[in-house]
């Protein structure tokens, strides 16, 4: 009898340390934003959003945004595949000339790998981008969103931010959900500091194109403007020792904390 409460004191001792092993290693979006690791939005007041694309670039597709955003007078951001970006380096000079941003997605689009491998993929692209354009990308988004701690070390030690999206902007126009559907999700969720992600390769981007010449107007209309990621980080930065100054002020006259910038926010979990 005494063995069993020996027995189930360990087993309980053993239970506790994996629960409390776990909660301390557990890193969330409050974590990784404040460390400045992740980003998924930002908050600010300017009518500025990111629109993202993904897999690119495709020889039909792409092409057919440039031509829009030309049109609309839009920065955007392409999370390019190397592989894709040496098969045609005449869209990337183009996405470059026209002052869009061209950042890191992998150079084989991989579902799984080993961190040795997602270096190599990481390094690959870096140089594929350099090659064609004579800089080195920033910024890093992974495939399908997933991300680990070792993803984000892997990230940050090759000199990368990752970048995911606002979770409200995920359009899914690689699922082909109709124009109607992607238009709606961007309008109804646009905010200032929205990062949008939709995909200019991969598969029929056809929606995609279509959906863009009515969201561009649209949003232009109510105001927007539409930067690449890191002029909307600029934007954050500015406006964060914007908010400091005015805090230090107001703590000299009492007022107390202004700063709620970092709420704890729970994200959905992708596949
Ligand atoms: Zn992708």
């Amino acid at each position: 009898m005494k063995y069993l409460w020996l027995k189930i004191g360990i087993l309980f001792v053993f239970v506790f340390s994996i629960a409390f092993v776990s909660l301390a290693t557990e890193k969330g979006r409050l974590y990784y934003e404040e460390k400045g690791y992740i980003l998924w939005d930002v908050k600010t007041e300017e009518k500025i959003i990111a629109l993202t694309f993904d897999d690119g670039p495709h020889s039909k597709y792409t092409p057919q945004i440039l031509d829009l955003l030309e049109e609309h007078d839009a920065k955007a951001t392409f999370f390019v595949v190397g592989k894709q970006a040496e098969k045609f380096p005449e869209i990337i000079l183009r996405q470059e000339a026209a002052g869009h941003e061209i950042a890191n997605h992998t150079y084989t689009h991989p579902s799984a790998n080993t961190p040795e491998e997602l270096e190599a993929e990481l390094q690959k692209t870096s140089e594929a981008i350099h090659d064609i354009t004579g800089s080195y990308p920033l910024l890093f988004r992974p495939v399908g969103g997933s991300y680990n701690e070792e993803v984000v070390d892997i990230a940050i030690q090759n000199g990368y931010k990752v970048v995911l999206w606002s979770w409200h902007q995920d359009t899914k126009d690689w699922k082909m959900p109709g124009v109607n559907k992607i238009v709606d999700t961007v309008l109804t969720g646009a905010k200032p500091g929205n990062v949008i992600l939709f995909h200019d390769a991969g598969g029929n981007r056809t929606q995609t194109v279509k959906a863009l010449e009515e969201i561009l107007p649209l949003l232009k209309q109510q105001g927007y403007t539409f930067v690449t990621v890191s002029e909307l980080l600029d934007q954050e930065e500015m406006e964060i020792s914007h908010q400091n100054s005015k805090t230090k002020q107001l703590e000299k006259s009492n007022f107390g904390q202004l700063d709620d910038r970092f709420v704890p926010y729970d994200f959905p979990k992708r596949p």
